[in-house]
């Protein structure tokens, strides 16, 4: 990976300070109305957009409202209903496990802690996270590919993985990750793009921005 250069502890603070200003109201853009349906829609958007899963999910859930019903499903029929998303074999079968482990080992709720999300099939600690920062707001960070892009360009990490990324932003952030997590996942998504950033336009963090796309724009 290209080397980039680091942020400033001056630049770090300023890059928080801004995102908080900017993303203190941000919520996920999957569509859910409890924590059922979140983890559901949070495992779908593994490599998929919250737009299709939000396409996907009314059907899904309207058969399957809950962990009870998902649990006894047929797997060709949740495939069949969800066959739109990316790696939806996998990702049906695992849903379905999770509502039979929810249903089984935690009474039908969704646990609300690391330790036991990521015992649900298709949860690992990236899910989990979401999942976390949205529904409870806590003070965790997750990497995903709008993260990663916006860490490295702005300098905050030179992390080759999302997971080291992630250690790199708990450690330079500290405090109210949730939000800057939110922050990062919409500025990601609307501003610093992965192709045709909108550094002339639309960037209110040009000035602390290390990319060579962000130099170009200047
Ligand atoms: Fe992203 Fe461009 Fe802003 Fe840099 S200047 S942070 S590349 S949008």
């Amino acid at each position: 990976m290209k080397k980039v250069k680091k942020a400033t502890k001056v630049e770090i603070e300023a890059i928080k300070a801004t995102l908080m200003e900017r993303y203190s109201e941000a919520v996920t853009e999957l569509d859910y109305r409890n924590a059922y349906e979140l983890v559901i829609a949070v495992a779908l958007s593994a490599q998929c957009t919250d737009k299709r899963v939000n396409l996907i999910t009314p059907a899904l859930f309207e058969k399957y409202p809950d962990p009870a019903t998902l649990a006894v499903a047929d797997v060709d029929d949740v495939k069949e209903i969800i066959h739109s998303c990316s790696f939806f074999n996998n990702k049906a079968v695992n849903i379905v496990k999770m509502a039979q482990r929810v249903m089984e080992v935690y009474g039908g709720e969704i646990p609300m802690n690391e330790k036991d999300l990521v015992t649900l099939a298709g949860v690992g600690q990236k899910t989990a996270h979401v999942v976390m920062i949205e529904y409870t707001g806590a003070n965790l960070m997750a990497v995903d590919t709008h993260v990663f892009r916006v860490a490295h360009r702005l300098g905050l990490s030179d992390d080759e993985t999302a997971l080291k990324t992630e250690e790199t932003l708990v450690k330079k952030f500290k405090t109210d990750l949730h939000a800057l997590h939110q922050g990062m996942v919409l500025f990601g998504r609307y501003i610093c793009t992965a192709k045709n950033p909108k550094c002339d336009t639309e960037c209110f963090l040009k000035a602390y921005c290390k990319s060579t796309e962000g130099f170009k724009a200047r």
